[in-house]
């Protein structure tokens, strides 16, 4: 796509700061590295987000990720990592090419904080919600 940044970057028309790539997959560090080792692993070819994706480019870009994972931590002695990504402007993406955040963790005071509001269980609601959700295999 002709307009999309980490399309750009994939041509490398736009510089980045890679830590892996294959013929179908890269990762680069996000230019504002949240925590250390902040990490983006991106399809090569352009998909919006996780609604637009196949399961064929879904799986190359998580059949890469333990190993990414694996690197970051080894290297950056991260004692954890959390892994993030955003679909659609309402769940906070920013550039519409699908990509993986992963955030080394040297422990929970880094900066990141990522705050889940909880709710009281409703069983009878969690099983007439997980009845309209059901999908066949
Ligand atoms: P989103 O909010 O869409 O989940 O995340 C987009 C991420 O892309 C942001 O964390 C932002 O810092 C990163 N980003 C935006 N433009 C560039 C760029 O040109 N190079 C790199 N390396 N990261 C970028
Ligand atoms: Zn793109």
């Amino acid at each position: 796509m002709t307009d999309c940044i980490f399309c750009k970057i994939v041509s490398g028309q736009i510089p980045s700061s890679k830590v892996y790539e294959d013929d179908q997959v890269l990762a680069f560090l996000d230019i504002t590295q949240v925590t250390p080792g902040h990490t983006l692993v991106i399809p090569k070819t352009h998909v919006a987000d996780v609604f637009d994706m196949d399961s064929d480019t879904a799986g190359l870009v998580f059949a890469r990720i333990p190993k990414i994972a694996r690197q970051l931590k080894e290297k950056l002695g991260a004692k954890g990592l959390n892994i993030i990504n955003n679909n659609g402007e309402a769940a906070g993406q920013t550039v519409f090419h699908s990509h993986i955040h992963l955030l080394p963790r040297l422990d929970k005071e880094d900066g990141l904080a990522i705050q889940f509001e909880t709710h009281e269980p409703d069983f009878t609601q969690l099983a007439q919600l997980a009845q309209e959700l059901y999908l066949e295999a």
